[in-house]
Formats: C-alpha cells, structure tokens, sequence
C-alpha cells in the first residue's frame, strides 16, 4: 500500500525562477552602480553565465554553483572583488521572492489528510525560506548528511530512510524527467511527472502518472494507491487520465 508522497522543490512546489531572475536584476544593478564598464553587460549575460559553469560543478552544492556563475559575470566588468557582497544580494533577493506556486498549499492540505507528506531536493530551496514552514513530515536536502543529488539511488535510500517506509510505499512528485522520474523508479518508487509547461517527454521516460497542476494529485494518487498490487506494465497503460503519451 502507498503511504509516503515526497516532492521536489524547485518548478515543482516553488516558482524559482522569476525569482532567480530578479536575483540576477538587483547583481546588474549593483555592477553598473559599481562601474561604468558594466553597461555592456546584459541579463542575458548573467543568464548564459550560469549554464557555462554548471557542466563542470553539476555534482556540487547549487549555492556553490550560483557563487561560480556570478563570479564570471563579475569578471565581465572587472568586480570580482566583489563577489562576496554581490552573491549576498543575489542570494537575499532570490529567497525573498521564491514562494509556492498557486496550486501548492492547498494540494498540501488536501493530500496531507490521507499521505505522509517529505519533501527532497538538490537544491537549496529549504522549505522555512520559500513559504513552506511546517508543511512536510520529514525534508531531505542534497548534501546535507553526505546524501548525493537526485538521480542518485543514495538520493533516494535517504528519502525512504527519512520516510521510514520501504520504496515500493513512497510516490516521488516533479517536473524533472531524469531526476524525479528515471531516478526515482530506478531506486523502486513510483514517479509522478508534474509538467507545467507543457513540455514533451522523452520517449524513454515512463512515469506511474502525469499532471499538468498539483491540483489533480489526490486522484491520481488515489488511482495510483488503488493499482498498487497490479504489474507495472498494467498499471501505466490504465487509465486516460494518467497515462502517458509516448
Ligand atoms: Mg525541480
């Protein structure tokens, strides 16, 4: 029987990124206060600046990410002496303004009379800081206690760990298809996709359910609970309003 939903965090219950973006306007601000040389510099810039140092960190700690990113971006205009006062008024922007998505609270609420309710992410979206105080029954954070990142099978042996319930009773929730899907099947738990955009999935991804809002859980779920003893082939290809498209 399932027990256990666990979710990520980042565009699955918190809308991190205009937050990252008016993160990154108040560090373009401060750099052109700082020296007419960063004029030339666009969000654009600061933008790309993060996804060419995130290949060569992908394994490491997102703040220790962010740190790097931004100080390329101050090179640009010759801050980098800057950089511990700049990542502090990024970092201060960032969690001031990453709050939960509309659907978030009340599909907590909802599910929390019937689940046991974690939440696991590779990120540092802690939950007291994104308006998520209070809401889960145990938190998992990459790299806090020697846990790796998702799609680590570690990852989720500290998630089952935390939840104190064997795999096969724990749905992992989140808008990642190789992190939150293929991690969290591969390690024995059901995988609920949550695309929000509309994106297309990768013919090899095969989560248990998808949505498009946290608002359909409960019946998903529900639908889900209810096939638990059937064989996973059965369990994906019942069912219209979960099924995937591939
Ligand atoms: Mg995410």
């Amino acid at each position: 029987m399932l027990t256990t939903v666990v979710f990520d965090v980042d565009e699955t219950l918190v809308d991190l990124r205009p937050a990252v973006t008016a993160g990154l306007e108040v560090v373009l601000a401060q750099m052109r206060r700082l020296t007419p040389a960063a004029v030339e510099v666009t969000l654009a810039d600061l933008e790309s600046d993060w996804g060419a140092v995130f290949g060569d960190l992908a394994a490491a700690p997102v703040a220790e990410i962010r740190r790097a990113a931004l100080a390329r971006s101050l090179e640009r205009a010759g801050l980098g002496a800057h950089l511990d006062e700049i990542s502090a008024m990024f970092f201060a922007r960032r969690f001031a303004l990453t709050r939960p998505f509309a659907d978030t609270l009340p599909a907590l609420a909802a599910l929390r009379q019937r689940w046991t309710l974690g939440l696991a992410t590779n990120g540092n979206s802690r939950a007291e800081r994104c308006g998520l105080a209070g809401e889960f029954a145990f938190e998992v954070y990459a790299h806090c206690d020697g846990v790796p990142k998702k799609p680590a099978p570690d990852f989720y042996a500290a998630v089952c760990a935390a939840a104190g319930a064997d795999p096969a009773k724990v749905v992992h929730v989140g808008d990642n298809p190789a992190h939150d899907v293929v991690g969290a099947q591969r390690a024995g738990l059901r995988a609920v996709w949550l695309n929000r955009r509309g994106e297309r999935l990768p013919t090899d991804v095969l989560p248990d359910a998808v949505v498009t809002t946290l608002t359909e859980l409960p019946s998903v779920l529900a639908d889900l609970s209810g096939e638990a003893d059937l064989p996973p082939f059965i369990r994906r290809c019942s069912g219209e309003t979960s099924r995937v498209d591939v």
